[in-house]
């Protein structure tokens, strides 16, 4: 699609929560355009876990995270709103009505409102302070998001961490791998009880098993090739696990990055917005998704869905200030053309 220089409105961030922002306006008939840094449209559901199950999409019993972009991607392509892909928006300007957006790779948006649908921000993993981190990140040796659960077959891994993603992808590689480490600086590992129960039992099997408590130390290897990881105790006792592959999961750092000098109050990495409408203090500017904050606030897609439509609903009378707009059921009015 042709790149617009002026658009209705300007959706920054395409997870899911932007993704379905994009619907919401078309069926309003707003003309509104994605912009996302990454290459790819999904947020953290494509990055991260594309191959994870989620549950609690309502109607979908179960879903992996590439599997829900793919049919919010499908639900909006009659539309053909224009896509930014690999631009970062670094600045905005103007006011309600007319903002104007630029992007790092220098492109320029005009926009009647905004909605930021940053999610965590330009986010990124937490990456353990090893020496030579950076060759093994460069071959894939090491790696902080799981895309292909077929890479591992019969490999040696270590994953290191004690929350949820370490534990989850602990079972679910332990029948793939040769060998699964799993190293915690505790013997506490934080996850559903579900998983904690699979964890014991997987251990007593001789499919897992937990290094505790220890702490990544050093990376063994030339080249980017991965040989072993050293873990070390509380009491310095260094232990050299044999190792092809290193998955650190220390969670993810947030930061709201250029969004947080655009003028608006933030908290914590988050937006707070009025709930009923998801404006933030800027007016003409609304937050929806994981970045948007309330009392009450809580960070599931599902509500990213919900916070979508009441800002387009929200935001209508800024395009069309002399038009009043009828809410109307989607099976009324059906899917307008693109
Ligand atoms: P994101 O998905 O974070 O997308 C935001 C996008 O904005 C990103 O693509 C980012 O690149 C982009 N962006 C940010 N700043 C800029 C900028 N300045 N310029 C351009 N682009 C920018 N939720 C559930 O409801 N159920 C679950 O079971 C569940 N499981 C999860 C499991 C894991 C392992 C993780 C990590 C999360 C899980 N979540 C789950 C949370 C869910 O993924 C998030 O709530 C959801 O992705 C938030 O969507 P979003 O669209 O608000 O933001």
């Amino acid at each position: 699609t042709d790149m617009p220089a002026e658009t209705d409105v300007a959706i920054i961030g395409a997870g899911p929560a932007g993704l379905f922002a994009a619907f919401q306006c078309a069926m309003l008939r707003l003309r509104c355009v994605l912009i996302d840094v990454l290459p790819e449209i999904g947020g953290q559901c494509a990055a991260l876990y594309p191959e994870k199950p989620i549950y609690d999409i309502p109607a979908c019993p179960a879903v992996e995270g590439a599997q829900l972009i793919a049919r919010l991607d499908e639900q909006i392509a009659p539309f053909a709103a224009p896509r930014l892909l690999g631009h970062k928006v670094e600045s905005l300007s103007g006011q309600r009505g007319q903002f104007v957006l630029g992007t790092d790779k220098g492109a320029s948006l005009a926009a009647k409102a905004v909605i930021i649908a940053a999610g965590a921000g330009a986010f990124g993993p937490n990456r353990p302070p090893l020496d030579g981190l950076e060759a093994f990140e460069t071959s894939g040796a090491v790696q902080y998001y799981v895309r292909r659960k077929a890479e591992f077959e019969n490999r040696h891994i270590v994953i290191a961490g004690g929350g949820d993603s370490a534990l989850d992808w602990a079972l679910a590689l332990k029948d793939k791998a040769a060998r699964v480490y799993l190293v915690h600086r505790r013997d506490r590992f934080r996850g559903a009880p579900e998983s904690l129960r699979q964890l014991d039992e997987a251990v007593a099997a001789g499919l897992i098993e937990k290094v505790v408590p220890y702490q990544l130390h050093a990376l063994r290897g030339q080249d980017g090739k991965l040989e072993g990881v050293d873990v070390i105790d509380l009491n310095g006792q260094i232990r050299t696990l044999e190792a092809d592959v290193l998955l650190p999961f220390f969670g993810l750092a947030t930061d709201l990055g250029p969004v947080a000098r655009w003028g608006m109050d933030t908290a914590r990495a988050t937006i707070p917005v009025t709930p009923s409408t998801c404006e933030t203090s800027l007016p003409g500017v609304f937050a929806i998704g994981d970045v948007a904050t309330y009392p009450g606030k809580l960070k599931l897609i599902l509500q990213g869905f919900s916070e979508a439509a009441m800002a387009a609903h929200a935001l209508y009378p800024i395009v069309h200030p002399d038009q009043a707009l009828h809410f109307e059921y989607s099976t009324t009015k059906g899917v307008p053309a693109g």
